[in-house]
């Protein structure tokens, strides 16, 4: 008997080779195969006349065929078949080629359906091979599937048939309950998957897709409240006090109304029944830092050890070099740093301080998560750039303490519904309010043509006393980001620059150069920093006001959003200057979005309009389980009532241990045990 769990080739007609190019389409299973949901329609049940044929648009004719097709052999291996044929509108003529097996099939005084585009004059319009049926049968919606080499949608469309009818009363087992179904107005799994594949009709096809559509985000907001409901520990590490004014004394500025509302969302988090599991979300230069020195400072002053977890090594000695100035100097706090490229006896003086408590703040790399760090009382942990980083680094670190309070500090601005989706276990604090005196930044794009007065503008703000970065991504393929920033960086420094201090930044230069240059950079002794993306994330030198991107059209809009965030951070107006050549309309899209906004939601929302969700976070950044029918960013409706479902399934049934919920139960393992490795973000 064809289950869903029976693999590909058990369907009839399928067999071991063709097996082999389903798996192609990530198609093992029949339950797999139904779930590759059709990519859109062709409705033959719309007729079009051929009196009223728009040009160049796919359309249904239904005409009667006046003679059999003649064949004309045009050249050795290649037959043309021609016929014509009438709506009563009018006449086309159709032109098949090398197909004799639909030609041979054509009859005189027959109608059929011809899908296609129809070309030629208005007096005499053609079709050339144009897919077609007989007119008894063949009018209905006809679905079009994703393909691979070697499979067509016709073939998988026979497939699908095939395997619905094997299922048979298979289909009837429902992961809906009928109640739930009832309440949204949702249709049996039965209907929707046969009328997702071949709909009666437009209105059956929206019913069939409303109910997937809904299902599938069902199964993904339990998944989340579920993760969410693991961390609903008690609170072993619960303020009673709030030094909050202690903290804002040793500042040298005062924070802004949302870092103070942000800080006291986390006190009041700390301070509750469970321990805080909270987002903090703040475009580029909004000022998190601060917000989180805040928190570990009162999480210290309660008692606790603190551990902050930044995505590059670069960025962990920033926080460690500021964190420690503000706390050493006036709170008399121990901070500590933990990377993977320090020494090991500097590592093993740190390693020792975290576990006898000495220290009492730990800023590092993914070097934390490493067994050897054990903490006496490890009451908070903050990790910087959470996009970074996977739910499991972060549980990891967690893990070394008894249930800790998070915070996760991420500027990658991601619209809101879709935060919900991805942060779904977390609560959420939003910076949307700079620091007071912030100039706002210009940003230009300019030809290759221009760099030389760039080059210009450049000396003109460094002789001022400022600083600029400079990004090059690789020059050419092959090349790699070493040898091109290098160059780059020499003939910058043998040329133009010849008067100025440069510094160079790459991915693999050892930990130690590269700290050296960070903060030969950010102590003024170094005025242009000539870097790849590794500058990316993080870095913050307000006395550094222009970015230039080199080959600005190879970033996407997230990442040169962040490296613009450099700049602006200080007093002084700052400008980034975008270099292309490129003329391709996306690229040039995009460079247009930099120069007409600096407000990174924006930014976000042209971003995903360009990528779509599942390129949005990129390779590192990806976190969400990969979706197959519903879209995040148009199905928000249907979000919010999944959100509702799930949130009062979730009440009645936390585990989804109810026979009721057995499927619902077993399609959430299955979606997040495509999330792989990573895990949620
Ligand atoms: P991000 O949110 O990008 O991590 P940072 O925490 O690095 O931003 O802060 C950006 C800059 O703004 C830093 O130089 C920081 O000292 C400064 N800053 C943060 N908060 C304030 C404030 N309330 N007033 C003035 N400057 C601030
Ligand atoms: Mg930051």
């Amino acid at each position: 008997m064809l289950t869903m769990e029976s693999p590909i080739q058990y369907v009839k007609g399928v067999g071991e080779k063709r097996a082999q190019l389903f798996q192609r389409l990530g198609i093992a299973t029949v339950g797999d195969l139904l779930t590759h949901y059709p990519r859109q329609y062709e409705d033959w049940t719309i007729i079009t006349r051929l009196s009223e044929v728009v040009p160049d648009t796919p359309c249904c004719i239904k005409a009667r065929a006046l003679a059999k097709p003649t064949e004309h052999l045009i050249r050795k291996g290649l037959s043309l078949y021609r016929f014509h044929a009438s709506d009563g509108s009018g006449v086309m003529q159709v032109t098949l080629f090398n197909n004799k097996y639909t030609a041979a099939r054509i009859e005189a005084g027959q109608e059929y359906l011809f899908f296609g585009t129809v070309s030629g004059s208005f007096r005499r319009p053609e079709m050339s091979s144009p897919l077609i049926e007989p007119a008894q049968t063949g009018a209905r919606i006809r679905p079009i599937y994703p393909l691979t080499e070697g499979l067509t949608s016709r073939y998988i469309e026979k497939t699908v048939a095939t395997a619905l009818l094997a299922l048979d009363q298979q289909l009837d087992a429902d992961a809906l309950p009928p109640e739930l179904r009832q309440q949204y107005g949702l249709c049996t799994r039965r209907y929707a998957l046969e009328n997702i594949h071949f709909p009666a009709d437009q209105q059956a096809l929206s019913t069939a897709r409303n109910r997937l559509v809904f299902e599938e985000l069902l199964t993904l907001q339990l998944g989340l409240l579920r993760l969410k409901g693991r961390g609903k520990a008690q609170n072993a590490a619960r303020l009673t006090e709030d030094y909050t004014a202690e903290f804002c004394s040793l500042l040298p500025f005062t924070m802004t109304g949302a870092q103070q509302r942000a800080a006291a969302d986390c006190l009041r988090d700390m301070q509750g029944e469970t321990p805080m599991n909270r987002l903090l979300q703040g475009d580029v230069g909004s000022g998190k830092t601060a917000v989180a020195a805040c928190v570990a400072f009162c999480a210290i002053r309660g008692g606790y050890q603190c551990a902050m977890m930044a995505p590059t090594e670069i960025l962990a000695e920033q926080h460690y070099h500021s964190l420690s100035r503000l706390f050493e100097l006036h709170g008399g706090i121990t901070v500590g740093l933990l990377t993977g490229s320090m020494k090991k006896s500097e590592k093993d003086k740190v390693l020792c301080g975290v576990r006898d408590g000495t220290i009492q703040l730990v800023v590092g790399t993914h070097a934390l998560l490493s067994d050897t760090v054990q903490f006496a009382s490890l009451g908070l942990v903050i990790t910087d750039e959470q996009h970074r980083f996977g739910v499991r680094q972060r549980a990891i670190l967690a893990g070394k303490g008894q249930d800790p309070h998070l915070l996760v500090m991420s500027a990658t601005p991601i619209p809101r519904t879709l935060a919900l989706m991805i942060y779904g276990d977390l609560d959420i604090s939003i910076l949307n309010e700079l620091p007071p005196g912030r100039t706002p930044i210009s940003t230009y794009a300019i030809g290759t043509d221009k760099r030389e007065r760039a080059y210009g503008y450049i000396k003109k703000h460094l002789d001022e006393g400022r600083q600029a970065y400079i990004v090059c991504s690789l020059v050419e393929e092959g090349e790699t980001d070493l040898v091109s920033a290098e160059a780059y960086a020499e003939k910058l420094a043998k040329g133009p620059f010849s008067q100025y201090t440069l510094g160079l930044l790459h991915g693999k230069m050892k930990a130690r150069d590269k700290e050296q240059v960070m903060r030969d950079f950010s102590e003024n002794r170094v005025s242009i920093l000539v870097a790849t993306t590794v500058v990316e994330v993080g870095v913050d030198v307000p006395n550094a006001v222009l970015m230039v991107i080199e080959n600005a059209e190879r970033f996407g809009l997230a990442q040169l959003h962040q490296l613009r965030g450099r700049v602006g951070r200080g007093q002084y107006a700052s400008s980034c200057i975008l270099i292309s050549d490129a003329q391709n309309p996306e690229a040039r899209h995009r460079l247009k979005v930099m120069c007409d906004t600096t407000d990174g939601f924006k930014i976000a929302d042209e971003d995903l309009k360009q990528r779509g969700p599942g390129d949005f976070f990129g390779d590192r950044q990806h976190g969400l389980p990969e979706l197959k029918i519903a879209d995040l960013l148009c199905d928000t409706s249907p979000l919010r009532a999944a959100q509702e479902a799930a949130r009062s399934l979730y009440q009645q049934d936390p585990s989804l241990s109810s026979p009721a919920h057995r499927l619902l139960s077993q399609s959430v393992r299955d979606l997040f045990d495509r999330v792989g490795e990573n895990g949620l973000n």
